[in-house]
């Protein structure tokens, strides 16, 4: 086998499988504070020019799904601009360094999208820093699961409402007047649009949301050129899910009822991301791109 030839591996053993250990972390928690530390593509994701010389900015990019996308678009040849919290900016140096390391710019711009200032503010500076923006990947989130409604707050229900649609809804109108023909649009929905669980009301709401985001987008930027799609992730292994998405018990075994039986790495979903945004994709908008191990919808 020619050393550019890939081994096949099986999806079953390729990653950790449940049980998991128990491991509370406050909002929004730290991809390096996890057991075991999620697999982001730091090791292997190989690029192949698929994004040379885009310009892309992601939120949520310090951890998770967001960190793998950083990754892999770096290693495809785009320069990469990250927004996250304050309180990551330790997992946000490790992108940073995997950026720079790919040989493209990256910087980190932390700051709270549920501000709708600080979103203009992020978009500007964004595309200051690289030039432009071509690639808008609207991947932040907030999930906190709580067993009845009757226990949401209208604060919990701001925070995830503000964060998982307000702030996609902010970025994008600050981002549109930047955005020329070519462009693409990414959203970060979930299995949880389709199938909700019982303690993720407010959560899975905002995920209908975001497919309805693009589903209406895509109609409207058709003529324009600009390409709007979305993912739709079932279990993946990251931060926003031990830091409260889930009950702990609930983390133990976790991705257990996928038939692959396990979660999934935020490394496993970067391809479709670049899939997406890659110019060779050019009849895809509009479309919702499952990641689910084998459960869920679409
Ligand atoms: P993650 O915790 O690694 O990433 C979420 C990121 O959102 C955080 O790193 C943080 O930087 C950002 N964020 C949250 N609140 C913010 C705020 N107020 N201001 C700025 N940034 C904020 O977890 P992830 O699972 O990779 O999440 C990424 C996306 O994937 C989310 O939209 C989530 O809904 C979606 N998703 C995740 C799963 C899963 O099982 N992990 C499944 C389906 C969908
Ligand atoms: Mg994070």
């Amino acid at each position: 086998m020619s050393e550019n030839e890939k081994k096949m591996e099986s999806p079953l053993t390729k990653y950790p499988r449940p049980p998991f250990v128990k491991q509370p972390q406050e909002v929004p928690g730290l991809a390096s504070k996890m057991n075991p530390v999620p697999d982001h593509g730091e090791q292997s994701y190989k690029g192949s020019g698929r994004l040379t010389g885009r310009k892309a900015l992601i939120t949520g990019g310090d951890s998770g799904i967001g960190r793998a996308v950083a990754i892999a678009y770096a290693r495809e040849g785009a320069d990469v601009v990250i927004n996250y919290l304050p309180q990551e900016q330790s997992d946000a140096d490790e992108v940073l360094a995997l950026i720079a390391a790919a040989g493209r710019k990256g910087f980190g711009i932390a700051g709270d999208i549920t501000s709708e200032d600080f979103c203009r503010q992020l978009v500007e500076e964004a595309a200051e820093k690289i030039g432009g923006i071509d690639i808008l990947v609207n991947n932040a989130g907030h999930q906190q699961a709580i067993e009845s409604l009757l226990d949401i707050t209208t604060e919990d229900f701001d925070t995830t409402m503000k964060t998982n649609v307000y702030a996609p809804f902010w970025i994008t109108k600050a981002a549109l007047p930047l955005l020329e023909e070519g462009s693409v649009i990414i959203a970060t929905s979930s299995v949880q649009a389709y199938d909700p669980s019982e303690n993720l009301f407010d959560y899975a709401q905002t995920k209908a949301a975001n497919v309805a985001y693009v589903k209406s987008l895509a109609k409207q930027l058709g003529p324009k050129g600009i390409r709007v799609n979305g993912v739709a992730p079932g279990p993946v292994w990251t931060p926003l899910q031990t830091s409260g998405g889930q009950p702990q018990d609930a983390i133990v075994k976790f991705g257990e009822v996928t038939p692959l039986g396990r979660p999934g790495q935020p490394a496993e979903l970067a391809s479709i991301f670049v899939q997406l945004a890659d110019s060779n994709a050019s009849y895809a908008t509009g479309q919702i791109y499952g990641a689910a191990g084998g459960n869920g919808h679409p």
